[in-house]
């Protein structure tokens, strides 16, 4: 059986072999056992239900949320000699009307529709009197509630279709779904467990990055130049930036396109075209490019700024490498980037309760920025992905060798100021106040007479900032959701201040200027020295004096 499958892959298609996932789904599938397809963006999920289509008697339904998909899947089919064909609201009536005709003499291998078709009674009275080989839902998790892009329609039509007689299988295909979704749409479609083929979220081809504290247009300016001739795309969190980057790169006869919903619609068309066709290789977009934009040899996406969560970084991060080939996912991330992203939050019509949910989706994503574990694990382990992962290799945290310090008495100063300040306020604040500002906000709160006050005066209010964000991304100090995130010390914040766990974080090589090299042989004396002592007392290093503390003495030791 099998062996007649892959015959179809190289003759219709042109590949060699399957892709994981893809024989043990197109089996059952013709063998007409319903079956669930979770593969990633760019799996290959098509395949799925085009070999079997092709293997099977009949015309196959191909239900797709994304209208803008269809005509080119529709397209691709066409040319590779495979009768097929789409029904949606973007035809004339009389258009719809003379496919429907040439759909009822089965003259389709392959239909695409939209849910909303099956409101229509014309369309059901077509479908009942065709030969069907199956009806596949793309973007399954559209159909469950608990999927982040819930189409009511979608559920709506299961019930219509099981007064079909006709449908002798059924196959839902999605590359996002959760445990709740993936349960959702066995239920709805009768698809037992060994049925599902979950080949899991991991894309091998990708390499996540995340770039702080650089200009971000000298970055992007610097990265095209080692980039060229590469097909990429720059997303930009709002239509302002997109437009300043896109005159920043095309008055330096970059060629680049632009598109973003402030643009008319024959604009983005031509957009989109000039991309697609390699005329402008590089696009520079906000997140309404990409719905329904399959191009395969993206090469990298860049994120000029954080996006609003998890999700959907992943999604747009990965268009890259849709063909397989290795690609790199950059995140530009500065700090500015939560206050614009709150504001995004605060500025949506969303309720309070989905306001909250959006809050604690982002900080998810503020974690991702500040994670020290491997990108990828910490995405897969976000979308709680079953399939086995260890550290990627690739990804900037596997990458960069960066020094390893132990901040665990700075961790435990910030611990307890979080407590002395009654667990009521959020990170910047909490910076202020241990890097001793002068800042009329601590006056109004009468925060400087806390004995916390100025602990970590050595640092800049940056470098508290970012620990504390790592104590949270550690989940070593919980925050409370909401539009100012207060700070919450949590079971293992109680832990690292009885000194039962010792915290360590990678911290940027020192610089090495001149006088920078002099400082740090000092520095890394000192420790040294700390290190001999604590062992002679049979303590841990911290106790005797923080690396801060070390810092400032290699600044003021006489010569
Ligand atoms: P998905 O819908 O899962 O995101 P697609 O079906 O659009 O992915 O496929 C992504 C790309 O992979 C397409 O360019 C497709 O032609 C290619 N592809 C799919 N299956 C194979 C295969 N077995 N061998 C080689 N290329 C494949
Ligand atoms: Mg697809
Ligand atoms: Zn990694």
């Amino acid at each position: 059986m099998i062996l007649e499958q892959e015959k179809i892959l190289k003759t219709y298609f042109g590949y060699e072999s399957f892709r994981p996932g893809q024989g043990e789904v197109i089996e059952r599938v013709t063998n007409t056992t319903n079956t669930l397809a979770v593969m990633p963006t760019g799996g290959g999920k098509s395949i799925c239900y085009q070999v079997p289509g092709l293997a099977l008697d009949g015309t196959a339904i191909i239900i797709s949320p994304l209208i803008s998909l269809m005509k080119d899947q529709v397209d691709s089919l066409l040319a590779l000699g495979i009768p097929a064909t789409f029904i949606n609201s973007s035809l004339s009536t009389e258009e719809q009307e003379s496919r429907m005709n040439e759909i009822a003499d089965g003259r389709y291998k392959f239909i695409y529709v939209a849910p909303e078709r099956f409101e229509s009674n014309g369309f059901i009275h077509v479908i009942r009197r065709i030969k069907i080989s199956l009806v596949a839902f793309d973007e399954a998790h559209c159909i469950s509630q608990w999927g982040h892009d819930f189409r009511p329609s979608y559920r709506s039509i299961v019930p219509t279709l099981k007064q079909i007689r006709n449908i002798p299988v059924y196959m839902a295909l999605t590359a996002t779904a959760t445990e709740e979704v993936i349960s959702d749409i066995q239920e709805l479609l009768h698809i037992d467990n060994q049925n599902v083929i979950n080949t899991g979220f991991a894309r091998d081809n990708l390499a996540f990055h995340i770039v702080k504290g650089k200009d971000r247009t000298s970055y992007i300016r610097a990265f095209l130049e080692e980039h060229q001739d590469e097909s990429g795309i720059i997303y930009t969190a709002t239509r302002k930036q997109a437009d300043t980057l896109y005159d920043q790169l095309s008055s330096r006869g970059i060629e680049v396109a632009k598109y973003h919903a402030g643009m008319s619609e024959h604009a983005r068309k031509q957009a989109q075209a000039a991309f697609i066709h390699d005329e402008k290789p590089i696009m520079i977009a906000t997140n309404a490019f990409g719905m329904g934009i399959d191009k395969s040899n993206v090469r990298y996406v860049i994120h000029y700024s954080m996006p609003m969560n998890i999700e959907s970084y992943y999604q747009e991060a990965g268009r890259a490498g849709r063909d397989g080939e290795a690609s790199d996912c950059i995140l530009l991330f500065s700090p500015q980037d939560i206050q614009l992203q709150k504001f995004l939050i605060e500025r949506s019509l969303m309720d309070d309760a989905a306001k909250q949910n959006e809050y604690t989706k982002l900080q998810a994503m503020v974690n991702y920025c500040h994670t020290q574990v491997c990108l990828s694990s910490y995405i897969l382990g976000y979308f709680k992905d079953k399939s086995p992962h260890k550290n990627c290799g690739r990804c900037s945290n596997c990458v960069e060798k960066l020094e390893k310090t132990d901040i665990t008495e700075e961790a435990q100063m910030i611990l307890s100021c979080v407590k002395r300040m009654g667990e009521r306020f959020g990170v910047s604040m909490t910076a202020k106040v241990l890097k001793g500002s002068n800042d009329k906000k601590l006056r109004d709160f009468r925060l400087q007479s806390l004995s916390t006050y100025g602990l970590l005066s050595a640092y800049t209010e940056k470098e508290i900032t970012e620990r504390i964000h790592f104590l949270v991304a550690e989940q070593l100090l919980s925050t409370e959701q909401g539009k100012f995130p207060t700070l919450k010390l949590n079971q293992h914040s109680v832990e690292v201040l009885k000194g039962q766990r010792t915290v360590e974080m990678y911290t940027a090589p020192i610089p090495t200027g001149e006088e920078d090299d002099y400082y740090k042989d000092l520095f890394e004396e000192l420790r040294a020295l700390r290190k001999e002592m604590a062992d002679e007392l049979n303590v841990p290093p911290y106790v005797l004096f923080s690396d801060a503390t070390l810092k400032e003495l290699s600044r003021y030791f006489p010569d």
